[in-house]
């Protein structure tokens, strides 16, 4: 039977952390009352101009020197023609031929370079409601800024291209351009899949999925995708280009439109626009502005801090994360690595059976700092550690910070002085007398059962390094 490779290109769309929309001053906002975020220009009304948003165009720079593109000294808006109830011009404006950025690329977390073909300006269109009273429209998101990331066909199965849409989300957050939120559609993902017989230099036939709000669906999407592409053609059917729905709940793709049925844009350029030229030395001073982006945070992270591979990437993955994670360590960068892998296993696991959200976590990195600081320093047993956790992040009166401190005082002190210990250990010994004949014997692996004895005999709040101090000094280790 012929293997087979998939061919993948993503395009995706993201919208720019603006005040206000791209060609008026409206407020960009989730929410309100329909309707209420409008004026001539959003509406679409006869004769109203409009005025290029200096922001937008920041920010999609930023988005390109992020992304390694070329910046266009000069580009074009142009008119992207179509009828839509939610598209009350009767066209959408957009970059067609000449784009704010070409040619760049995302190096993936395995070294997998995947390049970039552009980054145009658009505008977004309205929102249509269904209901049972029939169908509404809203106005608000009309104009709202987005860049749409065009990438080239370079992936090639749905994990490269979950690895690509997570490096370029958390450069366009670490960057400021976009909040990088899947659910809320402030980052829009569409993905081309095609399939080709291992081997083969020409591309098969594709299709466009739309409607993926997380990263699970696109994995999801584009694995089933593939899967149908493939038995296709093994039963001696052809892939016939065309734009998919993503359906969640059934776990398939499902056909919206055929190519036949796809529109002819009749792209212009927009009249109402001049063309946009970008200042070199203004340039430049975008590029000199640049922070450290995830690729680089996570290097240093591994050469500078001592953090393995995966830990690093978990970290710089979210980059509030990463920045609430660089200003708690900074004072204790010896700490830096327990403390990572502290987060990512016993707070995650917290993090996610509650309802935390992650400015509270930030905000309570010094706290949560300190209780790593303990465990790792004996203060506290791993028990004591679990049930401090579980009683912080459980405690809704308080917030993080001062639920930490509170469960801290509740947890109490360890017992870790030999006056304390050794009773209870001595009980032990007694107890297992033949456990005894084989560590002394050699077996000294059995140290690990002879410390959980003291520390159940102790309620769990003992310190197990002073167990085993005591326990070699008494057996000789
Ligand atoms: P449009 O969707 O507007 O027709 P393009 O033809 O330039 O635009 O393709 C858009 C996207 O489709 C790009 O992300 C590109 O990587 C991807 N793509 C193009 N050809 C294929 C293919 N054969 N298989 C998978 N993806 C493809
Ligand atoms: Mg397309
Ligand atoms: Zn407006």
């Amino acid at each position: 039977m012929t293997s087979f490779e998939a061919v993948i290109g993503l395009e995706v769309h993201a919208q720019l952390l603006t005040a206000s929309k791209i060609f008026c001053s409206c407020a960009v906002s989730v929410g309100g009352e329909p309707n209420t975020r409008t004026c001539p220009v959003c509406l679409g009304l006869p004769g109203a101009l409009p005025v290029l948003n200096a922001e937008v165009v920041r920010l999609a720079v930023r988005a390109g020197l992020g992304t390694g593109c070329a910046i266009q000294p000069t580009s074009v808006f142009a008119r992207k023609n179509y009828f839509y109830p939610d598209l009350p011009k009767g066209y959408q404006i957009t970059q067609a031929e000449l784009p704010i950025c070409l040619d760049g690329q995302l190096t993936l977390d395995d070294g997998k370079v995947a390049r970039i073909q552009r980054i145009h300006l658009e505008e977004d269109a309205g929102k249509s409601i269904h209901g049972d009273s029939g169908t509404r429209v809203d106005l608000n998101r009309a104009g709202t800024p987005l860049v749409e990331i065009v990438g080239h066909p370079d992936l090639r199965s749905a994990d490269e291209a979950v690895a690509y849409l997570r490096e370029l989300r958390g450069i366009l957050v670490t960057l400021g351009v976009c909040d990088g939120n899947m659910e809320e559609g402030s980052l829009r993902c569409d993905a081309n899949v095609s399939v080709r017989p291992l081997g083969q230099d020409a591309f098969g036939t594709r299709v466009e999925i739309k409607n993926m709000n997380s990263f699970r669906s696109v994995r999801d999407a584009i694995g089933y995708e593939i899967d149908r592409q493939v038995g296709l053609i093994a039963d001696g059917a052809r892939v016939v280009q065309e734009t998919r729905l993503w359906n969640m709940d059934l776990a398939r793709t499902e056909s919206m439109r055929s190519k036949e049925e796809a529109a002819d844009y009749r792209y212009f350029p927009d009249p109402d626009l001049p063309p946009l030229h970008l200042d070199p030395a203004w340039l430049a001073a975008q590029r000199a502005d640049l922070p450290e982006l995830p690729a680089a945070r996570k290097a240093r992270y591994q050469q500078a801090l001592a953090l393995d591979a995966r830990t690093a990437a978990w970290l710089v993955e979210e980059p509030a994360r990463a920045v609430a994670f660089d200003q708690a360590v900074a004072e204790a960068p010896a700490l830096a690595a327990p403390f990572a892998a502290f987060l990512m296993t016993q707070v995650q696991a917290q993090l996610q059976r509650s309802a935390r959200p992650w400015p509270e976590l930030a905000a309570a990195m010094p706290a949560l700092l300190a209780t790593c600081g303990k465990w790792r320093g004996g203060q506290l047993s791993n028990k004591m550690l679990t049930e401090l956790l579980q009683a912080a992040f459980a405690d809704p009166a308080r917030t993080l910070a001062d639920a930490l401190a509170h469960a801290a005082a509740q947890a109490g002190a360890v017992v870790s002085d030999d006056g304390a210990l050794e009773p209870v250990l001595d009980g032990v010994l007694a107890q297992f007398p033949a456990e005894v004949a084989k560590y002394q014997a050699g077996q000294r692996q059995l140290t690990g059962f002879f410390v959980g004895q003291v520390m159940r005999a102790l309620g769990g709040k003992a310190d197990a390094k002073a167990i085993t101090a005591l326990l070699a000094r008494k057996l000789g280790g």
